[in-house]
């Protein structure tokens, strides 16, 4: 199976889409077509997480052979998660939570992350690279950390993480700039998320940088959500989550389900998308948003406009105004027409605005937008605690916020499955206000001991790791230095 840029023809193999991030011509790699799935539901309702893995993946990854790709699951789930299950699903209120968060970093991105090294290198011999591999990444938070934890050490590797200076959680902080790893290398943006996510994107698409890297025996690769490495691990856990359900009797196989994503880049309910494109039930794709609400408007007007105040909410991974991996979804509903698709996302870099056609429009039909604002949410985390002693992260609150409107506005009550993003632990502080007011005045290590008191959960390692952790990383760069800081990293 090959895959083919948004922006034009060019087709490439999987693994070379995975070694380039980003096509030559800015655009993303899409598979030709989606797969369909060729087990049936009943057959991955019997599998563990990695069979259900290698199953979905093998269909999307088709230059690799069984062997490479089994070793590539064996090596990324395996006890660097704190559960055997690997993302364990529970019922609260109402709904299914699939909890994506118990990797090493805590928040779903170690879906993704933790499988992106072994599929890279695994693609880089493939493809007989020579030179050392530069994993450039913008994070709004936990893309970052999750992308650290994965390549730190990697041979052949180098990562270079930018995060919004004051945009970014305590712990994701502290977790970031105590990134142990010779081939690591951490600098804050005095900037937003989306600058740093510019920034990362041109020095992709500038090709004399380019030239200057491959003489110093470099080239980049991108370790965010656009690299379709990134996508593929993603659509495994739906197809998991399903097979769970029908295990346990709470869906016949075939039956639809609904599923519920916090949603910033799009790469998650993309995953969803394509599961469910590859022939998995699944109903409405339910895309919630925080204040940045620039996806919930698009879902109803078809305009996308990210000319808006950008606002700093408690669930910054979603504090996102450009959603790069929406690109994937609009050229699939211009019919795959990459000179449209083009036209469009010109029109969103030039004006910041772009607007689909109604025959576009039709195509969004199996998503339902809404969003939840920062009294919501807490409000939510605050009610699940009191009902079920449940402690929701801030971006699973605002999905589950989203769900309750979903439910009053729709009286859908099919069987429905939230993507539970983060670990509460990684958002104590927005987290134990919600829940009570007396705690502000704790640090944020109290505060962790006191959720671990109230919940019963204990205390994750990667929480543990950093109260003593020494930080390691103490670059800042204005968001124009930022190609001279990967300069000076990389001696060039
Ligand atoms: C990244 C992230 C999101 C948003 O996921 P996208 O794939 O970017 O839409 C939501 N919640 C958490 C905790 C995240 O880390």
């Amino acid at each position: 199976m090959k895959y083919r840029s948004t922006r034009s023809n060019t087709e490439v193999t999987a693994s070379q889409a995975i070694l380039k991030g980003l096509s030559d011509d800015g655009g993303l790699y899409v598979p030709v077509e989606v797969p369909k799935l060729d087990k049936t539901l009943e057959e991955f309702s019997q599998m563990d997480y990695r069979q259900v893995a290698y199953e979905v993946m093998k269909l999307f990854l088709t230059d690799f052979t069984e062997e490479e790709l089994k070793r590539c699951i064996a090596g990324a789930y395996d006890s660097k998660f704190d559960t055997p299950e690997i993302v364990p699903m529970v019922k609260k209120d109402g709904g299914f939570y699939l909890e994506l968060f118990h990797g090493s970093t805590i928040a779903f991105k170690d879906m993704a992350l933790s499988i992106l090294p072994y599929l890279l290198t695994t693609a880089a011999r493939k493809n007989h690279v020579k030179n050392d591999i530069v994993i450039l990444t913008a994070t709004s938070g936990d893309t970052g950390k999750a992308a650290l934890a994965g390549f730190a050490d990697v041979p052949g590797t180098k990562i270079i993480v930018f995060y919004p200076k004051d945009g970014v959680s305590p712990i994701q902080k502290r977790q970031m700039v105590t990134q142990r790893g010779d081939n690591t290398f951490v600098v804050g943006v005095d900037g937003n998320f989306d600058d740093c996510q510019t920034g990362v994107k041109k020095m992709f698409n500038d090709k004399a940088l380019g030239k200057e890297l491959a003489e110093a025996g470099y080239q980049f690769s991108s370790a965010n959500s656009i690299n379709i490495g990134r996508l593929t691990p993603q659509v495994v856990y739906y197809v998991y989550a399903y097979g769970q359900l029908v295990k346990r009797g709470e869906l016949k196989a075939g039956e639809p389900m609904n599923v519920v994503v916090p949603t910033g880049n799009f790469g998650n309910i993309l995953a969803a998308y394509y599961a469910k494109l590859a022939g998995l039930p699944i109903d409405r794709l339910i895309c919630a948003s925080n204040e940045n609400k620039v996806l919930y408007d698009f879902f109803v007007t078809g305009e996308y406009d990210k000319n808006r105040q950008f606002v700093l909410t408690s669930s910054p991974s979603m504090d996102i105004l450009i959603s790069s991996n929406l690109e994937r979804l609009i050229y699939m509903i211009a019919g795959c027409d990459a000179e449209k698709n083009a036209r469009l996302m010109a029109q969103l870099s030039e004006k910041g605005v772009y607007q689909i056609t109604e025959d576009m429009k039709k195509q969004l039909a199996p998503f339902y937008g809404n969003y939840a604002t920062e009294k919501e949410t807490a409000g939510r985390i605050k009610e699940m605690f009191e009902k079920e002693k449940y402690v929701l992260d801030t971006h699973t609150a605002v999905a589950s916020a989203v769900y309750e409107k979903y439910k009053q506005d729709t009286k859908d009550t099919k069987t429905t499955v939230i993507a539970s993003t983060a670990s509460p632990y990684k958002f104590t502080r927005s987290v134990m206000n919600a829940i009570d007011g007396k705690y502000d005045s704790m640090t944020d290590f109290e505060l962790a001991d006191e959720l671990c008191r109230i919940s019963g959960v204990t205390v994750p390692r990667a929480i543990e790791d950093i109260r003593t952790a020494p930080v390691r990383h103490k670059n800042t760069c204005a968001v124009d230095e930022m190609e001279a800081m990967v300069k000076s990293f990389l001696r060039m």
